[in-house]
């Protein structure tokens, strides 16, 4: 009898889960008829563009970071000092990271891109900007142990779905070989989105966000770790990341991301 009622109980809910997957297969369908109609679209200009995110004219405008630059924080200079010479903001305010390297400028290419990535699911953008950060931090990857995505708090995770950060390591691992491991730092207490704070606001915002997982430890300790991020402004949270990952006893720590500010202010954030 209770088996009866269940059966009952359970047909329509069958008939419902039946058009449910007839539903999901007519709208795969569709939206495969819909990619094979449309063209890819460039993520900057909106032209019509061939495989990889942006089209040929957009990708000649992105401003890749070439040497000369700060061999501590990557910082283009405009004339080439010499090898050794720092920039003064590697002077003036040394980070807890040893070197950093970027991608591209931080212009609005960059950003349109970035956007892409991080707010409209566009994870097919990650491989062409991971193959640009291999590219860009070659000789931190050459003598790196662990990538290390900086991560999201779990419960901006959750609304974005997926870590852009670790979209990006997963692109470098798969370029360079060197093993991601999106476990060992934590983002312990959310923190307010850094747009718009000053340098001093944007590392106190981010102090003490961040800590190594206790089980993590001994498989960190000694190792040279490079971290991964999207986007390079004033640095306060991979400084923040970078502190709690030497607190834990790590050899070395670098810092590669898709893009860095470069001209302060004035960047299009
Ligand atoms: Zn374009």
């Amino acid at each position: 009898m209770d088996a009866e009622i269940v059966q009952s109980r359970s047909f329509p809910a069958r008939l419902r889960s039946a058009f449910g997957v007839i539903g999901g297969a007519c709208r795969h369908a569709a939206k495969l008829a819909l990619d094979i109609a449309l063209p890819t679209l460039c993520v900057s200009c909106r032209e019509p563009v061939e495989g990889e995110g942006v089209c040929a004219a957009c990708w000649s405008k992105l401003s890749f970071i070439e040497p000369p630059y700060c061999p501590r924080l990557g910082i283009p200079f405009v004339y080439d000092p010499g090898t050794e010479l720092l920039s003064m903001d590697a002077i003036a305010n040394p980070p807890a990271y040893q070197r950093a390297r970027a991608a591209v400028r931080y212009d609005e290419i960059a950003r349109n891109l970035v956007h892409a990535l991080k707010y409209h699911d566009r994870t097919d953008l990650a491989p062409a900007m991971g193959r640009w950060m291999a590219r860009a931090g070659r000789e931190l990857l050459d003598c790196a142990d662990m990538l290390i995505p900086v991560p999201l708090h779990w419960r901006r995770a959750w609304h974005r779905r997926f870590n852009q950060s670790g979209a990006l390591a997963r692109a470098i691992e798969r370029q360079s070989g060197v093993g991601l491991r999106g476990d060992v730092l934590r983002r312990v207490r959310p923190t307010e989105q850094q747009i718009g704070l000053s340098r001093p606001q944007r590392a106190s915002n981010v102090q003490g966000a961040f800590e190594v997982s206790a089980d993590m430890r001994g498989e960190i300790a000694g190792r040279r770790l490079v971290l991964i991020d999207d986007v390079l402004t004033s640095g306060a949270t991979l400084d923040a990341c970078a502190r709690a990952l030497l607190r834990a006893k790590v050899a070395q720590v670098d810092v590669l991301v898709f893009a860095r500010v470069v001209d302060g202010p004035k960047a299009p954030i």
